[in-house]
């Protein structure tokens, strides 16, 4: 790979740092300390606004209508979006690729594929379950086949992030083996709205990012809304997290870091010596990030990797924001700096999406089953 990124990348990447220096980083003292939305009508021209820029479903593929910038584009685009606390607004998250989707069947294209690209429809992932998460082998949400080509879907789901405003939610439920029929994890695509589908509360963070639980009571489903085969949503899930661990956490949080880095030094708080040492954790994780987003492009299997670069990234960037808080005593903890609130938003990120410990373990059995080897960690670009 070019050490370099390429020059259309490049930029892109230059006027999403323009968007996010005129656009959003005026908005950051309007953001309420423990939410990540603004008011309805702000988030919607500022839609409206990154898409004029051009800005909009710029690493979505262009058989899709998207920019086809692949996920390379995709790190350089939200390493840009890290520099301001409002990367974390929902709704500005459409603009994230809906991965799960894209193999969808030509109806769920049109359901939701598509309406999600072009930001018309929003949805969350429910995965996490108040037994079940890191073991999601555990998981009890039911999914029962009806004999009417419906399933009904029993259980609860806790932490699914942006529930309370998305449009439908990516359920994965336990469909039981019956003689002669497949069963497992599966995955639903359930609308907002759906009778036995509730929403009950928001579970209140240290964060912006205030998940909600959701109940499931006879809630009937269509097998039409069923996405990917019976038994195989883990197949479905390994692409959605690698594309979270990858594209989506690893940049966000090397940008505040970089961000919160570049005050300290402007303010000349930042002691030289810790500067270099967590400047170099840094660059060797955005070195890790852009070697996997590469290899991603490529087609290649990024499983080992996409864990390797969220467990690396997060934490060299949590360690960065929090020293460069520390420099600034009691201002670096109070709202006068963007310090705090990127340290409360970014200590989520070495729990959602699998834990630190969960991505050491992954990196463990790909190591000792022999998917992946030290030597071929270590191969030149
Ligand atoms: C802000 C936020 C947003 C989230 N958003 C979503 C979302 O949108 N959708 C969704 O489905 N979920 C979401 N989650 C849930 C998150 O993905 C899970 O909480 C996470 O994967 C941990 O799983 P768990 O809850 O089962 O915790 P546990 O597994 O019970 O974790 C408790 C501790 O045990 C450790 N542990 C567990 N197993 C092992 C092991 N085998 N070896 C060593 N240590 C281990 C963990 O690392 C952790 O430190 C979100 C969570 C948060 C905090």
């Amino acid at each position: 790979m070019d050490v370099e990124l390429p020059a259309q990348v490049r930029r892109w990447k230059d006027r999403m740092h323009r968007f996010v220096a005129e656009e959003l980083m005026p908005l950051e003292p309007d953001l309420p300390p423990f939410a990540n939305r603004l008011p309805a009508e702000d988030i919607a021209a500022l839609v409206r606004r990154m898409k004029d820029a051009g800005l909009w479903a710029l690493a979505v593929p262009r058989e899709f209508g998207g920019g086809g910038l692949g996920w390379v584009g995709l790190c350089a685009l939200r390493e840009a979006l890290g520099h301001t606390t409002l990367c974390s607004l929902g709704k500005l998250l459409g603009a994230e690729p809906p991965v799960l989707l894209y193999d969808a069947g030509e109806d769920l294209r049109a359901r939701y594929l598509l309406p999600t690209i072009a930001g018309e429809r929003y949805g969350c992932f429910a995965l996490t379950e108040p037994e079940a998460g890191s073991d999601a082998a555990n998981l009890s949400l039911s999914a029962v086949p009806d004999g009417t080509g419906h399933y009904l879907l029993n259980g609860r789901k806790v932490f699914s992030s942006h529930a309370d405003e998305a449009d439908y939610a990516l359920v994965f439920g336990v469909v039981p083996q019956g003689p002669g029929q497949a069963g497992g994890i599966t995955l639903f695509l359930v609308d907002r709205g759906t009778p036995g589908f509730h929403w009950v509360r928001r579970i209140e963070t240290m964060g912006g990012d205030r998940p909600s639980e959701l109940v499931f009571e006879n809630c009937r489903v269509p097998d039409a809304n069923r996405l990917g085969a019976t038994g195989k949503a883990f197949d479905l899930a390994q692409r959605w997290f690698a594309c979270d661990r990858i594209a989506l956490q690893p940049p966000i949080a090397l940008g505040a870091a970089a961000r919160s880095l570049a005050l300290a030094q402007a303010a000349g708080v930042a002691p030289a010596l810790e500067l270099g040492r967590l400047a170099l954790g840094l660059h060797a994780a955005r070195a890790m990030l852009y070697h996997a987003a590469a290899k991603a492009d490529r087609g290649e299997d990024v499983r080992h990797d996409a864990s390797l670069v969220k467990a690396t990234a997060t934490s060299a960037a949590l360690e960065a924001v929090e020293r460069a808080m520390a420099w600034f005593g009691p201002r670096g903890y109070s709202r006068a700096l963007p310090l705090e609130r990127y340290y409360r938003d970014l200590r989520r990120f070495p729990i959602a999406a699998g834990t630190y410990e969960i991505q050491q373990f992954v990196v463990a059995r790909g190591l000792l089953r022999g998917y992946a080897g030290l030597d071929r960690m270590a191969a030149p670009l």
